[in-house]
């Protein structure tokens, strides 16, 4: 049995502040949340260290958005593992479509950053998924294989968990058909060889549509953008039917 895997990317939002808010009202939603399902906020840097503090002794894993991977360095702007593990990290996006597409992040780049999370004991999330343009050029099933072949050289199976976000339904309200999604992530479980691995979908969930996207067979979690930032829709979220 593969486990849930339910996480909300906060992206470049929230203040210290604002994200102790957000706990106050999403922590005590999670009393009757099934404990088979991992529950994960990956938050902006500056965050960490408050939701760190505030998570501790709840069922909620702390993730970040990107991690570098050298052990430390001339690299002005970025994070190490080790850094994150001390603070009590657990999870690190890695690849997301915005970070290849406004910050220069290619295959090799995200290639190298999944083994050193690894390496520091962090589980990364692999982002792969297609443009608009990819898509309706007949070309997605092409480009998600040719990601994932780059992307995971060398790359421990069994510590990974891959989310296939098509670009074009992120932050549009433009959700891929669920059984599309279904489809795609079959396509991506045969193309790995540990058959453990949770594969979320990514791109427009939202408390309206997670019962039917959770009730795909291939589908073992979602990762969040937009609605993970209020407390009631991720709550909603976290406890799909
Ligand atoms: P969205 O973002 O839920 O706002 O579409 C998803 C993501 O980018 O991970």
């Amino acid at each position: 049995m593969r486990k849930k895997v339910l996480a909300g990317n906060w992206k470049m939002f929230k203040t210290q502040a604002e994200s102790e808010m957000f706990l106050k009202g999403f922590l005590p939603t999670l009393e009757e949340t099934p404990e088979a399902r991992e529950i994960i906020l990956c938050v902006p840097f500056t965050d960490l260290n408050v939701l760190s503090r505030n998570l501790h002794g709840s069922r909620v894993q702390l993730g970040a958005q990107n991690v570098h991977w050298a052990e430390n360095g001339a690299y002005t702007g970025e994070i190490s593992g080790e850094m994150l593990t001390e603070i009590g990290v657990r999870y690190v996006i890695i690849g997301h479509s915005e970070r290849r597409q406004f910050f220069g992040e290619t295959d090799e780049t995200v290639n190298l950053r999944l083994r050193a999370a690894q390496k520091y004991g962090l589980t990364p999330i692999l982002c792969v998924g297609e443009t608009k343009q990819q898509r309706d050029a007949g070309e997605a099933e092409a480009l998600i294989s040719m990601q994932l072949k780059k992307d995971l050289v060398d790359v421990d199976q069994s510590n990974l968990i891959i989310a296939y976000e098509p670009i074009w339904a992120i932050g549009t309200g433009d959700t891929c058909e669920t059984k599309e999604a279904n489809y795609i992530i079959g396509m991506i479980r045969n193309q790995l060889t540990n058959q453990n691995v949770p594969i979320q979908y990514g791109g427009s969930v939202k408390p309206n549509n997670i019962d039917e996207i959770m009730a795909q067979p291939e589908i073992d979690g979602v990762l969040v953008g937009g609605a993970s930032l209020e407390a009631d829709s991720f709550a909603r979220i976290v406890n799909y039917q």
